[in-house]
């Protein structure tokens, strides 16, 4: 092995895979590998992957063919594939089988264990390793690179929720959450090494605590986080819902740097389409959650997941989803096709809904929520808003770029040097994706 050995660390999927793919490449450093963006120059390459959707584990499979020629042009570069992909029941071997040239195999109850892996792959020996239940003490307190602008926190693993359509449940495995004290500590490490804005990440935060026997919810945890000194912006993603509470919006409405933005997936807007997806609410209670939230917090950001072409949906149901578009007024929306998984019940139901009608009404719900997040976009124009500086824009790389605290990105021009900074924008204009805006203020924090 080289002297200065290259880690590139490639995560698929959620904020949760992104923030395992951190805890990997942490763990490498800590046998030797520096950090690197170069795959032609890695000595060890780790794709960190998603099973959520069938076009996700395709891009995934390609990208491990394409190392494969890498592979051949330096026969000592290691590849290591890790994640949700290999957690599915009986996927480890015909993954194996299809990819024989990867040296390590990981499912996503043995991250911390990935120390030991690499060395075995080192040793040139091949390694998979699939832990059926996960490694609680390990999880309290998860390794994450430190310095950073921001950073993604961890507050609870897994989900009991069993949407039909989802895999989640089945490859992450029930929820459980983190004891505060390790959560708020966590966050003030960070903070102290740099970090002025932090995602709580759970995939249900809003049940988080449930499972724990001390009395802190998530409403709790948010006040706590709030009153860490130097933690400016606090996000946390995904609300369910059903589990969305007064206590909660008003939390959020009270407090000083909880962001006011709240992505909270819809799916469908049938109530029919709704039950067999097993989510728990009516379009009435979701409706009746979003006039909560206006009422209390007027200027916050809603955004959402909606899929398409769930087996069963007829152009009534469909419609009702277009119908909750025009209602909610959502900022920005994340839109699916319906991707059967093998071993959730939603597979095997019957009247699956053939690909050209998932692709049509996608397209029409895609034109719909476009022109609905232009006309958000638009209600911001001539307006300041509290933006902390990310860096150069990837878009345009003269001028900087940052979100708002409802997660809008915004382009300005602005002097490098207040990269990490928060300054106050004017929103000038808005067209194809983006915000355009300049600085009224800065350092105002
Ligand atoms: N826990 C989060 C995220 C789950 S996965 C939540 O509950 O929102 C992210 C999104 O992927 C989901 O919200 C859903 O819209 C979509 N998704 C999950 N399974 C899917 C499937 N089988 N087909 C299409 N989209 C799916
Ligand atoms: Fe999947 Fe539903 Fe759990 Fe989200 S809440 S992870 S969609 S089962």
């Amino acid at each position: 092995m080289p002297e200065n050995k290259k880690v590139v660390t490639l995560a698929y999927g959620c904020q949760m895979s992104e923030r395992d793919a951190d805890t990997l490449s942490e763990i490498s450093t800590q046998e030797g590998y520096t950090r690197s963006e170069d795959l032609a120059t890695a000595d060890l390459v780790i794709i960190n992957t998603c099973c959520v959707r069938e076009s996700a584990e395709n891009k995934i499979l390609g990208k491990i063919g394409e190392l494969k020629r890498l592979k051949e042009k330096n026969p000592n570069l290691k590849i290591a594939v890790s994640g949700c992909m290999v957690q599915q029941p009986g996927a480890l071997e015909r993954l194996q089988h299809r990819a024989p040239h990867v040296d390590i195999w990981a499912g996503t109850h043995n991250l911390q264990e990935f120390g030991r892996l690499i060395q075995k792959a080192e040793n040139d020996q091949k390694v998979a390793e699939v832990w059926e239940k996960p490694n609680m003490t390990s999880e309290a307190t998860p390794l994450a690179e430190k310095g950073k602008l921001k950073a993604n926190v961890n507050i609870s693993y897994g989900c009991n929720n069993f949407c039909t359509y989802c895999i989640v449940p089945h490859v992450r495995g029930r929820e459980r959450s983190r004891n505060p004290e390790d959560i708020i500590n966590e966050v003030q490490l960070l903070v102290e090494s740099g970090c002025k804005e932090v995602t709580l990440l759970g995939q249900n935060v809003n049940s988080y605590g449930q499972d724990l026997d001390i009395n802190c919810d998530f409403a709790d945890l948010l006040k706590k986080a709030d009153e860490i000194p130097g933690l400016l912006h606090i996000r946390f993603i995904t609300s369910h819902p059903k589990d969305l509470s007064d206590k909660l919006i008003e939390t959020i409405a009270s407090g000083k740097h909880i962001c006011e933005h709240i992505h909270l997936p819809l799916q469908a807007g049938s109530n029919e389409i709704l039950k067999r997806m097993n989510r728990k609410y009516t379009r009435e209670y979701y409706l009746s959650r979003v006039e909560k939230i206006r009422e209390l917090l007027p200027q916050a950001s809603l955004t959402t997941d909606l899929i398409v072409g769930f087996p069963g949906e007829t152009e009534e149901d469909f419609q009702q989803t277009l119908d909750m578009v025009n209602r909610v007024h959502y900022s920005q929306a994340f839109t699916f096709m319906y991707s059967k998984r093998s071993g959730t019940p939603a597979a095997v139901m019957p009247d699956q809904i053939p690909l050209d009608v998932k692709k049509h009404r996608l397209q029409q719900l895609m034109n719909l929520q476009n022109d609905r997040s232009l006309e958000w976009r638009q209600t911001m124009i001539g307006k300041v808003y509290e933006v902390l500086v990310e860096g150069p824009s990837k878009s345009n790389p003269n001028r900087l770029t940052g979100r708002t605290r409802g997660n809008e990105l915004v382009i300005f021009s602005a002097d490098p040097s207040l990269q990490g900074s928060f300054v106050n924008v004017r929103m000038l204009e808005t067209h194809s994706w983006t915000l355009f805006g300049e600085i009224v203020s800065s350092e105002i924090k």
